[in-house]
């Protein structure tokens, strides 16, 4: 998947393209990043990529012209795909716009800085704004990475283990289980540091339906609304809502035992 970025601060990108996952994604080709920037696209002395706010207030603004003159020379290149704009006014991003868009062949993300940018720049070229969740960070590119490592490990391929991102939070719906690796003690003096016995039983069908009861039993406690949306869209079994009717019930009860 192809992705064009304009970014006044293109070597921040490095950490998406120098480490982990989404680097053996770029060594294999399953993410092709084109780093475009503003300014090196400007026409006076001191390159200038922003100026003050008409009306007045604090801060610079974006200017339009190198930002467009850089667009325009990635749809000259060949960009693909809808243009992004990360912004804390766009629509809060989500696993299942993620998985929208991993079935795009590209995708162009434009990165604010500053205040912000021209909004006739945005009238203009932007499709869509996305925003990472609401708070403010300084700038475009930390959230442009987010969305692009999101995207690129639902590529096919770039996860090791087939299954992966299937298996993940979010993907059923539901936030994922507790995980347990070696050592199988870690404090002998403490029993409740032990790993659960079923995790060690060898019983794949145990094991499996252990885990769905804690996923289900996780979100229940954590992310409530979640639990709605998931029985909403159908993806709860007869078996789940008894897991989560018992959980409810024991917590129920374990509340007037204490009271
Ligand atoms: N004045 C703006 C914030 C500008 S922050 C406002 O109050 O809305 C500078 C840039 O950082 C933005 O243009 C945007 O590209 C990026 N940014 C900041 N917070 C973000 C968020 N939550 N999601 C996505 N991008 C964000």
């Amino acid at each position: 998947m192809r992705f064009d970025v304009l970014t006044i601060f293109p070597e921040m990108f490095s950490a998406l393209t120098g480490s982990g996952i989404t680097r053996r994604a770029a060594e294999t080709g399953a993410l092709q990043l084109k780093l475009w920037n503003p300014r090196e696209f400007t026409q006076d002395a001191y390159r200038r990529v922003d100026d003050r706010p008409f009306g007045g207030g604090p801060g610079m603004v974006m200017l339009a012209a190198p930002l467009q003159a850089a667009l325009d020379a990635a749809a000259a290149d060949g960009k693909r795909g809808p243009v992004l704009l990360m912004s804390p006014a766009g629509r809060p991003l989500t696993h299942r716009k993620v998985m929208q868009l991993s079935q795009l062949d590209g995708l162009t993300i434009i990165c604010g800085r500053y205040e912000g940018i021209d909004e006739r720049f945005i009238a203009r070229n932007v499709d869509e704004e996305v925003s990472i969740g609401d708070f403010v960070v300084s700038g475009g590119e930390l959230p442009a990475m987010m969305l692009m490592d999101a995207v690129v490990r639902q590529l096919p391929g770039v996860l090791n283990t087939e299954g992966s991102a299937t298996e993940e939070s979010f993907a059923d719906g539901l936030l994922d289980c507790p995980q347990f690796t070696r050592p199988e003690v870690m404090d002998v003096d403490d029993a409740s540091e032990g790993v659960p016995a079923v995790l060690m039983s060898g019983n794949h069908a145990e094991i499996a339906k252990w885990r769905r009861e804690q996923q289900l039993i996780r979100t229940l406690s954590r992310r409530p609304e979640l639990i709605e949306s998931a029985r909403a869209a159908g993806k709860l079994s007869a078996r789940d809502e008894a897991t989560l009717k018992r959980y409810t019930r024991d917590a129920l009860s374990t509340k007037k035992g204490s009271a």
